[in-house]
């Protein structure tokens, strides 16, 4: 064909086909699970565009159905995934399959090291799903028609995968994609309606769309009836060749009842919307029903995206509008600090063309958000309560992102303090192992502060000369190592549940009730001693220091340097200096 052309991928590309064909081969069949919920959101996205476009919505049949299809041809030693769904123009088919466009993935790709190679997990989470196909098939053929083209416009891609692809302009008959994969030596055993079957209801049977396959006797070329006595006619034959039953369930799973759901549904949905393969680490499902009705269904994965410190990083709600797809939320409805949240909010109360600008202002996506923040919060609270461990698991992968929060939600600030967990002086390690609530119940009598120290490193905070005293008291201090802390600090407004919290590296050292008479006489009669040491050292320092002072916070250290009360911590204004705010 003289339109045919060459291009190569892109390196990251090229990379990736060759880490995943090696990595995957374990868990091979999940290209089918990827090419399926790719034409699912083919799908979902032809029925969003046709309320912007009604020329698209035109050119539907009145009998038309959406669907999925996965064929096989044994002779041929092909597998055929195809949809009637939005489908590609050429630009799309050169932007989407063969380049990534997902910003950071080449550098993710450099740093993974040798054993993160061959790890499935890591290399699952960009979405790369497409690719996958060449896990199994030497030779990848997709054709291609987008939705409002003329038959005139359709797109053969096709690639061995190893650098590679071609293009041509071909006819299109029919709206949507086609994938044949021409499967490897050694792979036939896929080549088997059972087995596609069962990977399908393994994987895909939450998909909201029907994925349909010839029926058995016609596609087996063998007779599925169990009898096997019937004889069949010729005409009977014809008519189940064209016959074709649907494999999943079909029924958006938010919107099935939880008795109906088992845990295994659950997790596969969650590896659908978000692309992970690992089983998330918790989830919750509510239907709520009032002046807003909704269906929420949220997950927390068990690992952080690489894009979670991203300029601008995924988030990972897709907003639905009964049942049918929408948008894929950006900070309109989960605020960023839970941008690590994955899953589905489907609502009644807003209109099909709802936008992004639309939601701004919208009453029900206020009151949906509230809710669905306020749930969120609950399922953290419930995990920290009741599984500790797993909470650990949890804080660790995005306890630094909650800390936004307190800074971010006002509203909530009081229960996202609750949340937060820091490592203090009394830790037996630097994880961090102790919340605000732990640290108020173990006050020692007359205590009225929640110390902390800011420092740049955890390290750095434990050795600070700050902190000799409070340990010589056995005064528990928090150490603050994170740069997002100085944002707790000071979302927090300085005080949680009616405690002030106070800096030990901050104003004059300052016991309250926690020093005794005896001690006080001792630091009043040091001062009187001193004075005129105390004296040169002001005038030495004259510009430098505010006040030179004695003091009774240091056991072993001779000095160290305070900032004044009324001015930022110390650390803090180095650090906002570094961080050029
Ligand atoms: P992801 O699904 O995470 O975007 P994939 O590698 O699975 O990554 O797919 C890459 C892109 O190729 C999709 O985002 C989509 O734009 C396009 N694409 C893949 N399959 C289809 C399809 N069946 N119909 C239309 N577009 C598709
Ligand atoms: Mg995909």
């Amino acid at each position: 064909d003289a339109t045919e052309e060459t291009f190569r991928f892109q390196a990251e590309v090229a990379q990736l086909l060759d880490l995943m064909t090696h990595s995957l081969y374990s868990n091979k069949e999940i290209f089918l699970r990827e090419l399926i919920s790719n034409a699912s959101d083919a799908i979902d996205r032809l029925r969003f565009e046709r309320f912007s476009r009604p020329e698209l919505a035109e050119e539907a049949d009145s009998d038309e159905k959406l669907r999925i299809r996965v064929a096989f041809d044994p002779e041929a030693r092909t597998i055929t995934v195809s949809d009637n769904g939005i489908g590609m123009s050429r630009e799309e088919v050169i932007g989407n399959i063969g380049t990534i466009a997902k910003s950071g993935t080449g550098e993710f790709l450099k740093k993974l090291s040798g054993d993160q190679r061959g790890d499935a997990a890591l290399i699952g989470q960009f979405g790369v799903g497409f690719y996958s196909a060449f896990v199994v098939a030497e030779r990848v053929v997709l054709t291609t028609r987008r939705a409002g083209a003329p038959p005139s416009e359709g797109v053969r891609w096709s690639s061995d995968g190893k650098g590679e692809y071609t293009l041509e302009t071909v006819h299109g008959d029919t709206r949507g994609t086609a994938i044949v994969l021409h499967l490897r030596e050694g792979e036939d055993d896929l080549l088997n309606g059972y087995r596609l079957r069962s990977v399908i209801q393994k994987y895909s049977d939450h998909i909201s769309l029907p994925i349909v396959m010839a029926s058995e006797a016609s596609a087996d070329g063998e007779a599925a009836d169990a009898e096997g006595t019937t004889q069949k006619t010729a005409e009977e034959t014809a008519e189940e060749t064209a016959e074709e039953t649907t494999v999943n369930r079909g029924s958006a799973l938010w919107t099935r009842p939880k008795s109906e759901l088992t845990e295994a549904d659950y997790h596969g949905f969650y590896k659908h919307v978000s692309h992970d393969f690992s089983d998330p680490l918790a989830y919750l499902h509510a239907k709520v029903e009032g002046r807003y009705e909704y269906t929420l269904l949220l997950f927390v994965p068990s690992r952080a995206p690489y894009d979670l410190w991203a300029q601008q990083p995924r988030q990972g709600v897709k907003l639905h509008v009964q049942r049918v797809f929408i948008l894929e939320d950006s900070g309109q409805v989960l605020p960023h600090y839970l941008r690590f949240v994955r899953g589905v909010i489907d609502s009644g109360d807003l209109p099909l063309n709802v936008s992004r600008e639309m939601m701004q202002g919208s009453r029900a996506v206020d009151h949906i958000r509230g809710s669905a923040v306020k749930k969120v919060l609950k399922l953290l609270k419930d995990m920290a309560e009741n599984d500790a461990e797993k909470y650990a698991a949890f804080w660790k992968q995005f306890g630094a992102v909650l800390k936004e929060g307190v800074a971010e939600d006002y509203g909530n600030r009081e229960e996202i303090a609750g949340l937060l967990r820091f490592t203090s002086t009394y830790s037996p390690t630097q994880e961090p192992d102790v919340s605000l609530d732990d640290y108020a119940g173990r006050m020692k009598d007359g205590q009225d502060k929640i110390y902390y120290l800011l420092a740049p490193t955890l390290s750095a905070a434990s050795t600070s000369p700050h902190l000799e005293a409070f340990r010589k008291k056995g005064i528990e201090v928090l150490l603050l190592g994170e740069v997002v802390d100085n944002w707790v600090v000071t979302g927090l407004l300085q005080e949680f549940k009616g405690t002030r919290l106070q800096s030990v590296a901050q104003g004059v050292p300052d016991f309250g009730d926690l020093e005794d008479a005896a001690e006080k006489e001792e630091s009043e009669r040091a001062a009187a001693d001193f004075a005129e040491l105390l004296g040169r050292l002001k005038e030495t320092l004259n510009g430098k220091a505010w006040d030179v002072r004695v003091t009774s916070r240091l056991t072993t250290s001779p000095a160290c340097i305070v900032a004044n009360e009324a001015e930022t911590d110390f650390s803090l204004a180095q650090r906002l200096r570094g961080s050029g705010l």
